[in-house]
């Protein structure tokens, strides 16, 4: 075996979504992981990164991540750098690498309430990856809205790029005490512009601006960061043994990395 193949069994060759970009332009996207091991345990166990999952996404990933592409391992920088649809992807891989792809997950049914028990295949979640022509940061969304500014003008046009690693460990705090304003913190950070909105007024606001915006614009803009972003797809239909009725949910994560 050649020192470059992965090793069978231990270590595994994926291609995420969108990819890493080098300073000279060049995209990395194929991605060797390891199996995770008693470090990594130690990581999942350690009380700091407990307080803060970007920061625990990115040692996780930096530990296991055997190569990308032709980059030079560099530890979590590396990963902060990164794209959470990358991150995601890549933590999604690790848990399947290392326990297997079957997942006990727990919903509640809206209608009824009653408790649905699902083992969810985790190969089986669909993967968008950037498509020729696709930005990860030009992310546009027509507001229907807007944001309506102080001299009583309405913008429109907003352009997001994607979230990185480094954008969830500087939210943490506040996704931990309030995941809305956590989101407006990580949102502010992706904010590339508004409408005819001034870069340093763009600035000045931060996350007041996205706190201002309708729900309707809000809920344009998950849609436009999520279902139609590249990466994992963790919506799900979830069907209802006890009514009969049908919803969707997040995937239920909660065991996701139990050391069980
Ligand atoms: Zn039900």
């Amino acid at each position: 075996m050649s020192a470059n193949a992965p090793n069978p069994g231990r270590e595994a060759e994926f291609t995420i979504p969108i990819g890493l970009t080098d300073d000279e332009g060049r995209i990395h996207k194929v991605a060797v992981l390891r199996k995770m091991t008693g470090r990594e345990e130690a990581i999942l166990a350690d009380r700091r990164n407990q307080r803060n999952g970007g920061k625990l996404v990115s040692e996780l990933i930096a530990s296991c991540l055997v190569r990308l592409g032709e980059l030079p391992k560099g530890g979590s920088n590396t990963v902060e750098r990164m794209y959470s649809a990358d991150r995601n992807f890549l933590l999604l891989k690790l848990r399947t690498l290392t326990f297997g792809p079957e997942l006990q997950a727990t919903y509640t049914c809206g209608t009824c309430g009653e408790s649905i028990q699902v083992v969810e295949d985790l190969d089986q979640l669909p993967v968008k990856m950037l498509q020729d022509g696709e930005s990860p940061d030009e992310i546009i969304v027509n507001l229907q809205d807007g944001y309506l500014d102080k001299d009583g003008q309405v913008h429109t046009a907003l352009t997001l790029r994607l979230p990185r690693g480094d954008d969830e460990s500087a939210v943490a705090p506040q996704m931990r005490q309030n995941p809305s304003l956590g989101k407006n913190a990580l949102l502010s950070r992706c904010l590339k512009s508004l409408g005819d909105v001034p870069r340093h007024r763009l600035e000045a606001l931060g996350p007041k601006i996205l706190a201002d915006l309708t729900m309707t614009d809000r809920r344009l803009i998950d849609r436009a960061l999520n279902t139609s972003a590249p990466g994992v797809d963790l919506v799900r239909e979830v069907v209802c043994g006890s009514c009969g009725g049908s919803f969707r949910a997040t995937l239920d994560m909660t065991n996701f990395l139990a050391l069980a």
